[in-house]
């Protein structure tokens, strides 16, 4: 039943000495051991078209070349001399990613982790505003650590442990969802809830609101326009921060701006990266300007491996890649055909409810009634295990697990897109 030898032995290991919370995502697990650009390859040399990009994590390429490079060169000289002392690679990476931002967001603090990175932008805004409520978007997924779980708000990602310490202060939001949301894509009247929960559920003050620009783990899901302008003058109001999570939308990946928040024309106090930052590579950041990071000057705030030289060297030549490479310019590119040709399937397949994303953050909804939106959580297993043999790999994600996620690594290419929109055209006409 397994893909090649190996991948026998491996599941045997995984399943004695592994989380057993981790599962797989193909009834047949794929033991991939090579990556290139945005191909995967199996251990029997099988070639897969990779449109999941390691959950939106892979912005370059497998193994681009010139990270690689950067990464074995930085390894060689000097691995870790601790941010105690000077090194350059570090500060020239804050100033190339400071310089990707608008505004005075110029202060960067680099961190392992997507998680880490919300857990310090949340800290940054409760210690500036001396408030403790933070507001967050329902379906929105922030982390794993005790205030970042307590940010994200879907119940699958929430252990039902220390409740109350993930959840103080946390409020969430009505989500601006377009497509099952009931108003529908008018961004403004989702925002009221926001200053419905500061007047009746706070003291009338706060210290943020953070979300993502579109949910990722949440299903593809685009804010309603007109949603973040509003409770971005809302927050302002009550003197609390805005933070944008910017750990799958940000780097390119949306292809029409470099962040996700700028497609809807505001600019947040606080910005969280991770994923694509470091094409594969562990690093996370937090940007913010300068009078807010003063904050932390008010204790010390250390973290041994953030922003180490190799990893920051790393996220350095992913910023130089996307540029020569011109990758944000190919995310809309070629994001834009793909979602046109996602369209034209949808007008051929009643089990695809929704297509929506932007740039190469793109998901198609499947339900088995489009009417009732009824998730079709067992059809989208099948067209997955069916992609996946004529080699293709694509995400699943949303609350009910029914959203195909398409996030490959950006450099991508139309004929790749062709091949991808094939694939999944005859899988759901086998379901
Ligand atoms: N924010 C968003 C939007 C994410 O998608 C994720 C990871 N899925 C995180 C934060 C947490 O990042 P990490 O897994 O690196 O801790």
């Amino acid at each position: 039943p397994y893909h090649g030898p190996r991948a026998a032995e491996i599941v045997r290991k995984r399943s004695e000495f592994l989380s057993p919370s981790i599962s797989y995502l193909y009834k047949n697990p794929l033991n991939i051991v090579d990556g290139k650009m945005q191909y995967l390859f199996d251990e029997d040399g099988r070639r897969y078209l990779d449109a999941f990009g390691g959950i939106a994590t892979v912005s370059c390429g497998h193994c681009h070349p010139d990270i690689v490079e950067a990464i074995i060169n930085q390894t060689k000289r000097l691995q870790h001399p601790t941010v105690l002392y000077l090194n350059h690679a570090v500060a020239d990476f804050a100033e190339a990613l400071a310089s990707k931002l608008p505004g005075d967001l110029k202060v960067v603090f680099f961190t392992n982790s997507g998680t880490e990175a919300n857990e310090l932008a949340m800290m940054i805004a409760r210690v500036y505003t001396g408030c403790h409520d933070i507001i967050s978007v329902r379906n929105a997924y922030h982390g794993n650590a005790a205030g970042s779980m307590g940010a994200t708000a879907q119940s699958n990602w929430k252990f039902n442990v220390i409740q109350l310490f993930f959840q103080t202060g946390m409020h969430h939001a009505l989500n601006p969802d377009q497509y099952r949301g009931i108003f529908g894509s008018d961004g403004e009247k989702y925002a009221k809830d926001v200053e419905e929960i500061i007047d009746f559920g706070t003291s009338g003050r706060v210290a943020g609101f953070i979300s993502e620009a579109i949910q990722g783990v949440g299903g593809i899901m685009e804010l309603a326009p007109g949603y973040l302008p509003a409770v971005y003058r809302t927050i302002k109001k009550v003197g609390g921060l805005f933070i944008a999570d910017e750990v799958q939308a940000g780097f390119a990946r949306t292809g029409s701006h470099f962040w996700g928040f700028e497609a809807h024309g505001v600019v947040p106090d606080i910005v969280t990266s991770a994923k694509g930052t470091g094409n594969g590579i562990p690093i996370g950041a937090v940007v913010t300007t300068p009078e807010i990071a003063q904050v932390l000057t008010q204790r010390s705030y250390f973290n041994t491996f953030g922003g180490n030289p190799v990893c920051t060297a790393a996220g350095h030549a992913v910023l130089k890649v996307i540029e020569k490479e011109k990758l944000q310019e190919n995310a809309l590119v070629v994001g834009s055909y793909l979602k046109d040709q996602l369209k034209a399937l949808q007008d051929k397949h009643d089990i695809i409810g929704d297509v929506r994303g932007r740039g190469l953050m793109l998901g198609v909804e499947l339900v088995t009634d489009r009417q009732q939106k009824t998730p079709a959580k067992t059809e989208i297993l099948h067209a997955m295990d069916m992609m996946k043999d004529m080699g293709v790999l694509v995400g699943k994600g949303g609350f009910y697990g029914n959203v195909f996620r398409i996030t490959p690594p950006l450099c991508f290419s139309k004929e790749d897109a062709d091949f991808f929109v094939d694939v999944m055209d005859i899988a759901l006409s086998k379901i």
